[in-house]
């Protein structure tokens, strides 16, 4: 069997010139440009946007990786789009603030439509059978996913098979969240968008990754690294690798290669460039046991929904803009104004939390911190 290829190049910094050779010699050792896009093809580029963020927070694939890629398409003749679809308000407003709509406009790339989308039916899914799909990418040849590396509370990291998710127009991912409330589900639905959509190529920015409090508020950790695969699950399993956490236990790994997605088998994946030692941080902050699964009897739930870590907003930095409010998928909402009242910060009802944390990764004021309660740790391995 032909192993997955992953290339890693060092990369230092984002200087524009170091990223371009770095992310051609690790296209070229898997291939080169030319055996994944063909010259005329319409190509999306979906780099990971979350919330438009300025660079150096490392929320956002940095401007300097669309460009260089973007760059390598449109010298093989393509023509190249660009899009992601936060959850909050609309791309253009966010790619502006994140630096990559004056990065693509120096090239001449433009925004796809990710505002809207069509439902798409996908017969051969682990879990998941009928998606809405961003129009900007169901109406172009191709997709190459610009993944950032990222600390995600739900998900352990969230890396290539994720950074998918974001081709569901806007507010529509939360309903997933709603509907499919285990992590390891979750994932096997990720899994499932990645085998609908099939990018060719994923290109991820660990040059300066996020650790802690990702995937919107933790702190940069400079990696220095840029990972090129066609192979998302090897991909996000070298990553794992880098940050010393355990490939299995990313809970895509599995249900990834049970679709053919790809493998995160070491003897299965030939790594190709830099040494993988030389970049390998087990001081990485994060949390590296596998997600809980919300799976069991009414007694164990109970249990668990007083130990699974919880989101929990700091007042003092806490403007009282609502988004946590409007995001929150639970019905009735677990997060709520008290008695209507928007003058104080929201309060939760961990009760009706299904922890699917997305006013954590919402929050504009990073605001908001996924703890853990001190009986979680006794009676959980979360
Ligand atoms: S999203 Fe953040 S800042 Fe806005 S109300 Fe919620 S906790 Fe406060
Ligand atoms: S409170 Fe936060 S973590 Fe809980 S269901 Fe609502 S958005 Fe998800």
């Amino acid at each position: 069997m032909e192993k997955s290829k992953v290339s890693l190049m060092r990369c230092e910094s984002y200087d524009e010139t170091l990223v371009y050779n770095a992310a051609k010699k690790g296209v070229d050792l898997i291939g080169g440009i030319a055996h994944f896009v063909k010259p005329g093809e319409k190509i999306v580029l979906k780099p990971n946007i979350l919330l438009g963020a300025e660079p150096g927070k490392c929320v956002c694939t940095h401007p300097s990786v669309l460009k260089a890629i973007g760059k390598i398409l449109k010298e093989v003749g393509a023509n190249v789009y660009y899009g992601d679809s936060p959850s909050v308000g609309k791309c253009e407003w966010h790619v502006g603030r994140a630096g990559l709509k004056q990065a693509a406009e120096e090239l001449g790339i433009k925004l796809a439509d990710f505002n809207q989308g069509r439902e798409v039916v996908h017969k051969d899914a682990l879990i998941n059978k009928r998606f809405v799909i961003a129009n900007g990418v169901l109406d172009t040849d191709g997709l190459i996913s610009l993944p950032k590396l990222k600390t995600h509370q739900l998900t352990r990291l969230t890396g290539a098979v994720k950074n998918q998710f974001g081709c569901i127009p806007g507010i529509l991912k939360t309903a997933h969240h709603l509907k499919i409330q285990d992590p390891h589900e979750f994932s096997s639905m990720l899994v499932d968008i990645n085998t609908l959509i099939k990018p060719r190529l994923y290109i991820m920015d660990a040059i300066n990754a996020m650790e802690g409090n990702g995937p919107r508020s933790g702190k940069p950790k400079k990696l220095g690294v840029l990972l090129i695969s066609s192979d998302p699950v090897a991909l996000d399993a070298v990553a794992c690798r880098i940050v010393a956490f355990d490939p299995e236990m990313l809970p895509t790994s599995k249900p990834g290669k049970k679709a053919g997605l790809g493998t995160y088998l070491a003897e299965e994946i030939e790594l190709l460039g830099d040494d993988i030692n030389s970049f390998i941080d087990p001081s990485f902050d994060m949390k590296r046991k596998p997600p809980a699964s919300v799976a069991g009897g009414p007694f164990l739930r109970f249990l668990k929904n007083r130990t699974m870590p919880r989101p929990v907003i700091d007042e003092a930095k806490c403007t009282k803009c609502g988004t946590c409010v409007n995001l929150c998928p639970a019905k009735p909402k677990a997060v709520d104004w008290k008695a209507g009242d928007k003058k104080s910060p929201p309060v939760y009802h961990y009760k009706r939390c299904i922890r699917c944390y997305c006013c954590q990764e919402s929050c504009p004021e990073e605001a908001i911190a996924v703890k853990e309660p001190v009986l979680g740790k006794i009676f959980f391995r979360q």
